[in-house]
């Protein structure tokens, strides 16, 4: 059965870059010029998301924004692309800046400063803390174009370092500004405030709308469009995401291979069905992992124990179809596995967001076989963005294609004789376990000695 039919339950959204809800429009349509937008081309930015396309046309008339997105939205887009835009047609250094509130962050903007802008000779420098003033108000003596900076290290430069200020500055956009005001960064902003022009543009970005947020607001902005994306998606600002595109016949192998390139993290592995998520369960049992399965054909109390063992830590995969972890409460997982690629693509946002939780990092990565690419399109459509190949070595995966056949034939005669095993008693349990500590017994603990490749 496939697990989208089991319960019928919808989906609950938990990541995604939302992109436009009506007919495409291009960035071009959106007003931004050619060579910007060959540069979105080249980073696989087929259409504005939904906060680019609010965003953008609005900017390009001069106008400042109070932008309510988050990261994930592709709001570094919808301001780094009017910026860019407007410093082509007035050439001049010193001329925006980003204020972030973590480094991480701030590398991440200066990232898509670079990328967006390398052809058209644009420089950017990154001022955050936990990094040696010295170069800092070097990079700054150079008098790059774009600033990314946490409040409190630019307030060090601006006080501290000779010849460096401002107050040519034409843009200045401040990002998560909840989390700015929230880590007490409120002086230094107002001190940053003082020495910039007051004639300039303002963009700022906030997840929420808190009275802090509206005081600065109002401090800062002239006559702000408002442009909000909804919040019904939750972003995942440190989800690295994967795919591998394979033939069929090797998931297995590769799957293997990727649990032992990525072991001592915690995974949760998807499969459409429940039996997949059985076969694949006594699969890697027999090769050593510490795997449990969690499905619809569970009764609730093997789910449970399921679970707890996982969050218990005594297993490191848990093994689930969609609906087996809908309503649960699933802990962090550090990679999420797509080992059959869900059908409904707002299954996909469901199951990445079981990692990179609550700012925690965490990997996806998607199994796409012959059979799924039109299926993982759909997916990349819906997340806005194109997803790089998780980096593997061929020969080495195939190098464990033996011992994962032997494994394979293990797991469908487990399989059978559990399934003759319920039909006779006409038992739900799920017998993973037992079935193989059965099958270690016959083969006189072999297993124990394997080590978990
Ligand atoms: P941000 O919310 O700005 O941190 O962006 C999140 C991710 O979305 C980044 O990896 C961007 O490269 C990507 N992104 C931004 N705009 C687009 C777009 N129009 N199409 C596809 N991906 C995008």
């Amino acid at each position: 059965m496939a697990a989208g039919d089991e319960e019928g339950q919808a989906a609950e959204p938990e990541a995604a870059v939302e992109l436009a809800v009506e007919g495409p429009r291009s960035f071009k349509d959106l007003g931004v010029t050619d060579v910007l937008c060959e540069a979105c081309d080249q980073l696989g930015w087929k259409m504005p998301t939904k906060i680019q396309l609010e965003a953008i046309p609005v900017a390009l008339q001069g106008r400042d924004i109070i932008g309510l997105a988050e990261t994930g939205s592709g709001k570094t887009g919808a301001f780094a692309l009017p910026i860019l835009q407007a410093l082509l047609e007035t050439p001049q250094r010193l001329f925006a800046l980003v204020l972030t509130p973590t480094r991480e962050l701030a590398f991440q903007i200066s990232e898509q400063f670079e990328a967006l802008g390398s052809s058209i000779g644009v420089h950017s420098t990154v001022i955050v803390g936990g990094i040696d003033t010295m170069s800092q108000s070097l990079a700054l003596a150079k008098k790059p174009h774009i600033i990314i900076a946490t409040p409190g290290r630019l307030v060090d430069h601006l006080e501290n370092t000779k010849g460096f200020n401002l107050r040519a500055l034409k843009f200045l956009v401040m990002d998560e500004a909840d989390r700015i005001l929230n880590m007490d960064f409120e002086t230094e902003v107002d001190k940053i405030l003082k020495v910039i022009p007051r004639d300039r543009k303002t963009f700022l970005f906030s997840a929420t709308m808190t009275k802090k947020v509206q005081k600065l607001q109002r401090a800062a902005l002239k006559n702000p469009v408002k442009c909000a994306v909804s919040s019904k998606y939750q972003t995942v600002e440190k989800l690295q995401q994967y795919y591998i595109f394979i033939p069929s016949k090797f998931k297995d192998s590769y799957l293997v291979y990727i649990l032992n390139e990525l072991a001592g993290n915690s995974f949760m592995i998807f499969c459409s069905t429940c039996n997949n998520t059985q076969r694949t369960a006594l699969l890697l049992r027999n090769l050593g992992f510490t795997a449990i399965p969690l499905h619809g054909q569970m009764s609730q109390n093997k789910r449970l124990g399921s679970l707890n063992k996982f969050k218990a830590k005594a297993r490191s995969i848990l093994l689930a179809t969609d609906v087996a972890s809908r309503g649960l409460d699933i802990p962090h997982v550090d990679v999420v596995i797509n080992f059959d690629i869900p059908t409904h693509s707002k299954d996909y946002i469901h199951r990445v967001g079981r990692t990179a939780r609550a700012g925690r990092s965490g990997k996806s990565i998607t199994f796409v076989t012959q059979y799924d690419v039109e299926l993982f399109q759909r997916i990349e459509h819906l997340i806005g963005k194109k997803l790089p190949a998780f980096p593997m070595q061929e020969e080495e995966v195939m190098m464990l294609t033996e011992r994962v056949a032997e494994a394979q034939r293990f797991a469908r005669m487990e399989l059978r004789e559990q399934g003759e095993k319920k039909r006779s008693r006409n038992d739900d349990d799920d017998d993973t376990e037992e079935a193989i500590g059965v099958r270690n017994k016959v083969a006189g603990g072999k297993k124990k000695k394997r080590k978990a490749f």
